[in-house]
Parts: structure tokens; sequence; C-alpha cells
């Protein structure tokens, strides 16, 4: 009776009616029949890593190899084109080639020496008007994609259902193209879900993931950014949405410019529309 007393008496007190933010990582527990196909997209095979591509100069480039007889200079040596390179001083001839976009021309052993100095990524910039040339690919470890469509919608999407990727990588040893060869390295948080709403532009980004996938640029090895953890497999610069059902982390929905950006950072690892 006091209680109730007491309860009529004071005073009036705000009745929050809203919840705070709840976070929601995952979507609810979904059984591997309500997993569907991405229409249009064939299905993973379990996309395994492609082995690495060794860079060989004269297949990435289909550049021309012509005899060049002019007193114009290497821009990469600096020597006449019609004189050895600066690279090669033995050879009797000096081979030029014409890269066959912008028709720059270079000693084919400058060229070499340029791309064996650089990553050795599969892809070759001209050193005169930056076009590039072949196909980067990246040193991303072993591990299999998976990606399917769940029933359920993400925040903002409310008309789509959802693609779910799931990325595993394990753990392993070091390659050649790693950043410490023999060395071992470490996989957090593996199995990674990521989710993209199952519409024409999330499935555009899903074709060009897969690409990227296998050109092997998705993941790298270096020091996490939030554990400083070293020789780990880290995300390699094309973000991913990883919080299902709400926006806490940051990695998460509604986010109307995300699609648009990671179209943006894809672009900038060399994988376009033009690929699809
Ligand atoms: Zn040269
Ligand atoms: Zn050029």
């Amino acid at each position: 009776m006091t209680g109730m007393t007491s309860m009529l008496m004071s005073p009036a007190v705000p009745i929050v009616l809203s919840h705070p933010p709840v976070l929601r990582m995952t979507p609810p527990p979904t059984s591997r029949n309500d997993c569907k196909p991405v229409p249009g997209i064939k299905p993973p095979k379990k996309r395994r890593r492609l082995s690495l591509i060794k860079g060989k100069i004269h297949k990435l480039i289909m550049c021309n190899s012509i005899i060049f007889l002019s007193i114009q200079d290497c821009p990469i040596c600096f020597e006449e084109l019609c004189s050895n390179s600066g690279y090669e001083e033995n050879k009797a001839s000096s081979v030029v080639y014409k890269l066959d976009k912008c028709g720059h021309v270079f000693h084919k052993s400058c060229l070499a020496a340029m791309y064996n100095s650089g990553p050795k990524d599969g892809s070759l910039q001209c050193p005169t008007c930056k076009a590039i040339y072949g196909v980067k690919h990246g040193n991303q470890p072993a591990g299999s994609m998976d990606y399917h469509v769940i029933p359920y919608s993400l925040p903002g999407y409310r008309e789509s259902e959802t693609i779910r990727i799931i990325y595993n990588i394990p753990p392993g040893t070091q390659g050649p193209e790693h950043p410490h060869p023999g060395k071992r390295y470490s996989a957090r948080g593996f199995p990674r879900h990521c989710y993209l709403p199952n519409n024409d532009e999330g499935r555009k980004a899903l074709r060009l993931l897969i690409i990227a996938w296998d050109r092997r640029l998705l993941f790298t090895i270096g020091t996490s950014a939030t554990t400083s953890e070293p020789n780990t497999v880290t995300w390699n610069e094309i973000h991913h949405k990883t919080e299902f059902g709400s926006n806490l982390t940051g990695h998460g929905y509604p986010d109307p410019q995300y699609l648009d950006n990671l179209l943006m950072e894809l672009g900038t690892q060399g994988v376009t529309e033009a690929d699809l």
C-alpha cells in the first residue's frame, strides 16, 4: 500500500520507451536448407587460391619487339635506344620493346629490371605515362571463399534478402611472396562472415570480390591494426561489412555509401566492371 502510494505521489519521471541500440553481429541461425545460391552467380567450388602468377615480362606486356633505330633515349636508363641498355652492357644488339597501349619505347632489359625491382605482382606501369599493363595480383594466403543468400534483410535494405560471404583462412607458413618467408603466420577471427544486400548492386560487388579473391587481393600478411600482432592475416584495404544487424562497430549497415566505396577500393586494386 505504501509502495503504491509513494509511486502515485512521486514526481513525474519521464519514461524511456526506446531501447539503446543492440549489437547484432550475426543473423538468426540459418539452416543449410534456408541458404540459397546467389542468383546469376556460379556457386563457389571452395574457391582456393591460385598459384602465384610468375611475372613473365614478355607475356605480361604483349609488346612488340622492334628494332628501333633512333637517337631517342630510353626513359629508364637514359642511354640511346639504338645502343645497349644501361642494364645489360654485354649484349651486342639492343632489343627494345614498344608498349602496345601507349606506344612508349624502352630497352627490353630496362623494362625487365624495372619489373623485377618492384613487387612482381603481375602488373607493370609505364614509367613515362603511368599506363598499367597486366593484372595486379596479391599475396593472400591459402583459404576458401563461400557465399549464399540467407532469408534476412540488412538495415537499409528491407526489400532485399542478404548475401553472406564466408572467408576461411587457416594459419600457415609464409611463402616467398610474404614479408618473412619460412616464418609462421596466425589467422584470427576466421571464418569471417561478411554481408551484402542481395540486389543488383550487391551481386555486382560479389562478382568483383570473387575476382579479387582469385587474384589474391582481399587479404595479406602483416601486422594487425587492432592488436599490433605481427605475421598475421589482415584485410588488404578492401573493406567488408562484418556486422549484420546494427552498425555499432562501423562495419555494419545502414551505410548508403558503402557499395560505392567498395567498388572504388576494388578499382584501386585493378578490379573493375571491365573484368566482369
Ligand atoms: Zn634503357
Ligand atoms: Zn607509356
